[in-house]
């Protein structure tokens, strides 16, 4: 596989941070290696991004013109799927199928977005006789996006493409764990014929690039998807340089399964709610609370479906729904892998799974825990890795109390037949995004983030355009 380089200013080239092995995951092998960015090369990105900028290139464009140019950089994703799809894989971890999908949902942001460039839209306000007033959408300039390796290339496409719909230059700095398959957004916006400088994607070490692109006085505005300490970190950052940010933190969502819920189909939902991308999902199911009269069943269910799953190389399993590939790192499997021995240590059992794989790579056995009680680390932090815990509740005003009784509030879900108990749950809990009777129901065109410390400001769907544009107002006097 080919080294990955950054792409500024129009220009592919090395890092002054020097390079670092990408491994894959899947085999324990080194993949290739990334060339990482300094603080020097971030300053390099954001002064070509202001450049575009102030240059007008694309926020004085005609938005239908501008909407092309990303309707365009979302084909060249879908003409290169397939390689594109097979880096992510080997260097993330997940299944070949998994990866050919995330590519093809980043697309799918840009196709989304493109299409409603020319639909922002001011408003005139209304002030008597005398003005004529009117309100404009103006993009903030320079917009900064630091992505995870969970889902690197659809968070990134997520963002990216909002911001140049809108009118903004952009800075991308890519996770450490897993960059290569990110190279495809600077031949993304090559392709398409953006100027050089509107997308400029590098990789580098958070502490180091990444904390220099959150802290750069000409970065106008700031995205970011990860951990709540490092979005504290950019939070304060933006906050020294008054500028804004939107930040997508973890989660610790439960599904509440009430005993007229249709468990035959939950157990898809069990599949994809917290073995999908081995668990590392931010909106992962991870905490199923469910009726005590189906506790039983649950369990026996959710034990069915985590030891049906074959586990190994992503490479290995392209089928649509098959298997489960591997964490991005052993070090994170190993995260995982201790939260689960502290869980048993605090008094929860392993009803299926728990353990490490005895196999090269960072594999982690699909795992269901039970006997764990709200308040214990394996039901209140965030695993990020393939473990459900399920938790009985008495009644729905239990369930709820269960449900929010976490720092978080990323999503949730409730499953039941009864219409006025799931519009209950929806309206009380306390998350961004409630699913009724399907987890993960939605898709680009519906608004995603946190209540409290899962984050604020919305990705995806229309609202997500608002944050990447400030309001003016402009008032004439009418001699
Ligand atoms: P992280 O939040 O530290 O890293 C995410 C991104 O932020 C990476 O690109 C990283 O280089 C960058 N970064 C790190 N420190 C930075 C700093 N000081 N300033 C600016 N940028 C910085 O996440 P991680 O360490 O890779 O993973 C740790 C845990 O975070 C995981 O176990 C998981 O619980 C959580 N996580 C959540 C998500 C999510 O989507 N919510 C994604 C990844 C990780």
């Amino acid at each position: 596989m080919k080294d990955g380089q950054n792409y500024i200013d129009g220009a592919w080239g090395a890092g002054a941070a020097g390079w670092t092995d990408v491994i894959d995951p899947g085999t324990g092998e080194v993949l290739a290696r990334q060339a990482m960015a300094n603080a020097a090369d971030v300053d390099a990105a954001v002064a070509a991004a202001r450049r575009v900028h102030l240059s007008g290139a694309l926020s004085d464009m005609r938005p239908i013109e501008r909407g092309r140019l990303v309707q365009a950089m979302g084909r060249y994703l879908l003409d290169n799927a397939e390689a594109i799809a097979l880096t992510l894989c080997r260097e993330q971890g997940k299944t070949l199928w998994e990866a050919r999908g995330e590519v093809a949902g980043a697309a799918q942001y840009f196709e989304y977005y493109g299409n409603q460039a020319a639909t922002l839209e001011g408003r005139q306000v209304p002030l008597g006789q005398g003005y004529f007033d009117f309100t404009a959408l103006e993009p903030y300039g320079v917009s900064a996006q630091i992505v995870p390796w969970n889902f690197p290339v659809e968070i990134a496409a997520r963002s990216i493409s909002a911001a140049l719909t809108t009118g903004n230059a952009c800075v991308v700095k890519t996770p450490e764990l897993a960059p290569l398959a990110s190279a495809c957004f600077g031949h993304a916006a090559a392709a398409a014929g953006l100027p050089a400088g509107a997308v400029n994607v590098l990789c580098g070490w958070g502490e180091e690039a990444g904390a220099a692109l959150a802290a750069h006085p000409q970065v106008n505005q700031i995205v970011f998807t990860g951990s709540v300490p490092t979005g504290v970190a950019i939070a304060t950052a933006a906050a020294r340089n008054v500028v804004p940010c939107v930040l997508e933190l973890g989660g610790k969502s439960a599904a509440i399964v009430h005993a007229d819920a249709d468990l035959d189909a939950f157990e898809g939902d069990i599949r994809r709610g917290i073995y999908f991308n081995a668990g590392q999902v931010c909106s992962a199911m991870s905490r199923v609370l469910v009726h005590e009269s189906r506790h039983a069943e649950l369990v026996e269910r959710a034990v069915k479906v985590a030891r049906g799953l074959s586990v190994g190389p992503g490479i290995e399993r392209d089928a649509a729904g098959s298997g489960m590939g591997a964490l991005v790192s052993e070090g994170q499997r190993d995260r995982a892998a201790a939260m689960v021995t502290r869980a048993e240590e605090a008094g929860a059992q392993v009803a299926a799974g728990g353990r490490k794989m005895n196999i090269p790579g960072a594999f982690l056995e699909p795992t269901v825990m039970t006997g764990v009680t709200p308040e214990m680390e394996i039901a209140q932090e965030e695993v990020f890795g393939p473990v459900l815990s399920v938790m009985p509740f008495a009644d729905e005003e239990e369930a709820l109390a269960i449900a929010n009784g976490t720092p978080y509030g990323l999503v949730g879900g409730v499953f039941t037949r009864d219409l006025d108990r799931a519009t209950r749950a929806a309206r009380a809990m306390r998350a961004g995004q409630v699913f009724v009777n399907e987890w993960f129901a939605g898709g680009v065109e519906t608004p995603f983030g946190g209540y409290g410390r899962s984050g604020y400001g919305r990705e995806k769907g229309r609202e997500a355009l608002l944050n990447y544009v400030q309001t003016k107002n402009v008032a004439i006097s009418i001699r």
